[in-house]
């Protein structure tokens, strides 16, 4: 899983390039940003409205304590965060990670209500996690601590109500863990839709280890046959550089290799390496295994994750952590086009760099949305009690994120357009006139779903 820090503030500056720019900022601070960015495009929509969808629904703290392997008893904290279920029940992941706090929970939750509105899925958000640090504990440690957690969540997780997933440091088998506790609790009905992402043979997905990246390809190949990028219609031939090469970058190195694309780099935590003549991705997957790092693949050159951002390439898929692409080197970065498999890798202070020079940026929320988008399918078949054929579930993937691409490239024209005409305004009559990138139009095409269901529900009672 996911090695290196998140969630606490970066604080980043950089002399040795010329360029001195600090930005501090966490993935709370990010999210808010960037909802307040899209909601200047969203004039109409009432205060009370958005101080509704702005605020989680639901949040909750639990401290527990667990017996470690020496007999002695810590006392951990655990949370989870229902941010919407104006569309359906909460559906989010579950994260192990020391840094692990409410900010950022609450942060994430509200990214997985505009991810889920954007694949057009009847959920909502939500997420939660422990501040534990993983790496340290044993399994039967971390058995403890999901089974006592799930425990103190009580019915404010279940197959209607809040759906967990994997994220960091959380795998198959801790949803399994997650799983059996729930079926213990609820004996004697069918409890598999409870959570997502177990192992195929208690209910989970064929096709849900590979959808992110899958639909991550399905995403960049859709926005590039709709003309993104100038003089690239295709991935066949495309240059492309990855972050991160666990569960999301390792398959999308696959993936994109298979659809005819050219991995020149990838990297992961230790750093990372470029071949311009082209990586075999299976070839560096069978390296990392064996000596644990990319680096030092025959043939190819080692550098710098820093480095790395920086290459000349057609495509640039950050797929490892957050905040990675920032005021200090968005300058710097020379792909053609950005699709982000990580969740908030892009500030956005980088994000109105990289729009002044004309880089789009395909958003996490709906690049990244296959991951989800079969974690929906497998909460179906489990509702249906069915296992699908792989090519049954990589089709709808398809469909599902060529239609969420489609949808954001057409509000992103139309919301061009209004600007262009002077339409938007902010509530005291000043005309926008600031064009808005991708991820704005993403989020707009989020909130409006959001809000309009929310009002065609109406407000209860
Ligand atoms: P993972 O733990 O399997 O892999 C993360 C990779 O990033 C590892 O190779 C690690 O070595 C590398 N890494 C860590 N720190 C790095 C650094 N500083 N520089 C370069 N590489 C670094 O995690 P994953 O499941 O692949 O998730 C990656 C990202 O994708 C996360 O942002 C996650 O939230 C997001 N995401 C994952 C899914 C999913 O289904 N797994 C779905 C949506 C979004």
């Amino acid at each position: 899983m996911q090695e290196g820090k998140t969630g606490g503030p970066s604080a980043i500056s950089s002399s040795s390039t010329g360029v001195t720019a600090k930005e501090e900022i966490n993935v709370y601070q990010m999210s808010t940003m960037q909802l307040d960015r899209a909601l200047r495009y969203l004039p109409t929509i009432k205060k009370g409205l958005i101080d509704f969808l702005k605020r989680p629904a639901r949040s909750i703290i639990v401290e527990f304590p667990v017996e470690l392997e020496d007999g002695s008893v810590v006392t951990f904290t655990g949370y989870r965060v229902l941010h919407s279920r104006v569309r359906g029940p909460g559906k989010g992941g579950i994260r192990y990670h020391p840094d692990v706090n409410l900010d950022e929970v609450r942060a994430l939750a509200a990214w997985m209500t505009w991810k889920c509105a954007v694949a057009d899925l009847p959920y909502g958000g939500a997420k939660g996690g422990v501040a534990c640090d993983p790496k340290k504990l044993s399994e039967t440690v971390l058995r403890r601590i999901t089974r006592r957690y799930i425990a103190e969540l009580g019915d404010n997780i279940g197959p209607y109500e809040d759906i967990p997933a994997p994220d960091m440091y959380t795998d198959a088998k801790t949803m399994a863990w997650v799983y059996d506790t729930y079926q213990m609790m609820h004996p004697g009905r069918n409890n598999l839709p409870v959570v997502t992402g177990k192992p195929v043979d208690i209910g989970g997905s064929l096709g849900r280890r590979e959808a992110t990246a899958r639909g991550c390809l399905y995403c960049v190949q859709r926005a590039l046959a709709e003309g993104i990028v100038p003089n690239l219609p295709s991935v066949r031939g495309a240059h492309v550089v990855i972050q991160g090469f666990g569960n999301v970058g390792g398959i999308a190195a696959q993936l994109f290799h298979e659809a005819g694309a050219r991995i020149i780099a990838v990297s992961d935590s230790t750093g990372g390496i470029v071949h311009e003549g082209g990586l075999d991705p299976e070839a560096v997957l069978r390296h990392k295994e064996k000596n644990k790092s990319v680096q030092n693949f025959p043939g190819a050159r080692n550098i710098t994750n820093e480095e790395l951002l920086t290459l000349p390439c057609d495509i640039l898929i950050p797929a490892a952590m957050e905040c990675q692409i920032r005021a200090d080197n968005a300058h710097r970065i020379q792909a053609r086009l950005i699709a982000e498999a990580a969740n908030g890798p892009t500030t956005p202070a980088a994000d109105d760099v990289l729009f002044a020079r004309g880089i789009p940026v395909l958003p996490d929320i709906l690049a990244n949305s296959g991951g989800v988008t079969v974690s929906y399918f497998e909460w179906v078949q489990n509702i249906e009690n069915e296992q699908w054929d792989e090519t049954e579930v990589n089709e709808k993937l398809r469909v599902k994120m060529e239609r969420a691409t489609l949808a954001v490239l057409e509000k992103h024209k139309q919301l061009l357009t209004r600007v262009e005409r002077g339409e938007i305004k902010t509530p005291d009559g000043q005309v926008i006139r600031q064009k808005p990138d991708l991820r704005i139009a993403a989020l707009v095409l989020a909130v409006e779903r959001v809000a309009n269901v929310a009002l065609e529900r109406g407000i209860w009672p």
